[in-house]
């Protein structure tokens, strides 16, 4: 299968050109249908193995089609384990969607920096905020993001997150989305933890192996 055959539109698979893709890796051939169908999906899949372009450009395509940008409103949110992952992740949804007409705007929010250039850059608002969930907390509390417009939540490297202490501050993440959304759970382990936030966060999901 090409990426077209998935579904993505010309421009996403003229970005997938440019970004040095020629084929779908597998799992971004089971995990785009469904996410561009607005299923949540569980999927193990572990580093290397093109998960980040598999959420990436399903979402692209979604925030690019239809609806007008809506201001100061975040459409999708990342949480990631570590600033390092939050840089990585980031800089794919930017080139990816900079390949785009309409460039979705994509923030970043990690700790190990000053907070006030990252609540600057949400001021005008974000399409994607890809984000640790302690600086989101911090950024949320000082009232600089709204959450309650996000159609899609992606847990990336789940393990990771909870080994990070992600059990203590779901609630206050979930609290500020609505009930009404999309989940997709990236994780290259899937220990009971794991699969108990699965079973928490996600409504009839596709499984996907990569
Ligand atoms: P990830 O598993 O998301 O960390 O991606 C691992 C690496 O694979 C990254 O350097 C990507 O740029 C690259 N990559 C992702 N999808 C593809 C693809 N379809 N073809 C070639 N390289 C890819």
């Amino acid at each position: 299968a090409t990426f077209a055959d998935l579904g993505l539109s010309p421009e996403l698979v003229r970005a997938c050109g440019e970004a040095g893709f020629a084929l779908p890796s597998p799992v971004q051939r089971e995990a785009i249908p469904p996410v561009l169908r607005e299923r949540d999906v569980l999927g193990l899949a572990p580093t290397g193995s093109g998960k980040t372009a598999a959420f990436a450009l399903p979402l692209l395509q979604r925030l690019l089609e239809g609806r007008a940008f809506a201001f100061r409103r975040v459409r999708v949110l990342v949480l990631v384990p570590t600033r390092e992952l939050a840089m990585q992740v980031g800089e794919v949804f930017r080139v990816l969607g900079g390949a785009t007409e309409r460039r979705p705007k994509v923030s970043v929010l990690h700790g190990g920096v000053s907070v006030n250039p990252q609540m600057m850059a949400l001021r005008g608002g974000a399409d994607v905020v890809v984000a640790t969930p302690g600086r989101l907390l911090d950024v949320l509390d000082r009232n600089a993001v709204r959450l309650d417009a996000v159609e899609t939540l992606v847990l990336d490297e789940a393990d990771r997150l909870l080994d990070l202490g992600f059990a203590a501050e779901r609630e206050r993440v979930l609290a500020a989305l609505p009930a009404r959304r999309q989940n997709l759970l990236f994780s290259a382990t899937f220990p009971p933890e794991v699969q108990a936030l699965a079973e928490l966060l996600l409504r009839d999901p596709v499984r996907i192996e990569a």
